[in-house]
C-alpha cells in the first residue's frame, strides 16, 4: 500500500496445498491471474483521483460513492486477500471453543450452520460470495453479488466477515466444471478455523 497503490499479498501457503479439494492450477490462477488483475484494475481506477491514499475498507465502506471499477476491484482484492486467510491445509474439521459455542447457540448445530452457509453459497444466483458474519454482535449468514461484501454501504446485510467463500465459478470450474454443490462440500475441508476463531474473538 506504499504510494498510494496496492499489492498482491503472497499466498500464504503453496499453490498445491489445497489438493486435493482445490487444485494447484485453480489455485494459481486464481491468485497470479484473477486476484492480480483486481489489484492492478483497482490501482488504475484510483490513479490521479481524489480516492488515491484512502485504505481498502475506506473504499470499499463508500462503495455507493465510488465509481463501479473502484467497487469491483476493490472489493476484489479485499475478498480475495481475506479469502486465502481462512483456508489452510490440513484445515476443516469443526470449531471450537468460543466460536463453537456462538454457532451452537446461533444455528442450534454446526450442521444446521453449515447447511445455511451451503444454501447460501448454492442460492446465489451467478457470481458471487456467502459470507459468515458478525452483525452487532450476532453471528448471520449472508450473501453478496459479483466482488461485493457486507462491510459495504450497499450491502443488503452488513457485518464484518469472519468466514467467507468465493462461488465464481473461476474458483471451481476447473476441478468441478457446474458442480458447484461439490466444491463447496469439499471446501469445507480447508477452511481454517484457527482464523475464523480469531476473527471472532475480535469482533464479537
Ligand atoms: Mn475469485
Amino acid at each position: 500500500m506504499n504510494n498510494g497503490t496496492f499489492s498482491l499479498p503472497p499466498l500464504p501457503y503453496p499453490y498445491d496445498a489445497l489438493e486435493p479439494y482445490i487444485d494447484k492450477w485453480t489455485m494459481e490462477l486464481h491468485h497470479t491471474k484473477h486476484h492480480q488483475a483486481y489489484v492492478n484494475n483497482l490501482n488504475k481506477a484510483i490513479e490521479g483521483t481524489e480516492l488515491a491514499g484512502k485504505t481498502l475498507e475506506e473504499l470499499i465502506g463508500m462503495a455507493s460513492k465510488v465509481p463501479a471499477a473502484v467497487r469491483n476491484n476493490g472489493g476484489g482484492h479485499w475478498n480475495h486477500t481475506f479469502f486465502w486467510k481462512i483456508m489452510k491445509p490440513n484445515g476443516g474439521g469443526l470449531p471450537s471453543g468460543e466460536l463453537a459455542d456462538a454457532i451452537n447457540s446461533t444455528f442450534g448445530s454446526f450442521e444446521n450452520f453449515k447447511k445455511a452457509f451451503t444454501d447460501s453459497a448454492l442460492g446465489r444466483f451467478g457470481s458471487g460470495w456467502a459470507w459468515l458474519i458478525m452483525s452487532n454482535g450476532k453471528l448471520v449468514v449472508a450473501s453478496t453479488p459479483n466482488q461485493d461484501n457486507p462491510l459495504m454501504d450497499v450491502a443488503e446485510v452488513k457485518g464484518i466477515p469472519i468466514l467467507g467463500i468465493d462461488v465464481w465459478e473461476h474458483a471451481y470450474y476447473l476441478k468441478y466444471q457446474n458442480r458447484r454443490n461439490e466444491y463447496v462440500e469439499n471446501w469445507w475441508n480447508v477452511v481454517n478455523w484457527d482464523e475464523v476463531s480469531r476473527l471472532f474473538k475480535q469482533n464479537k
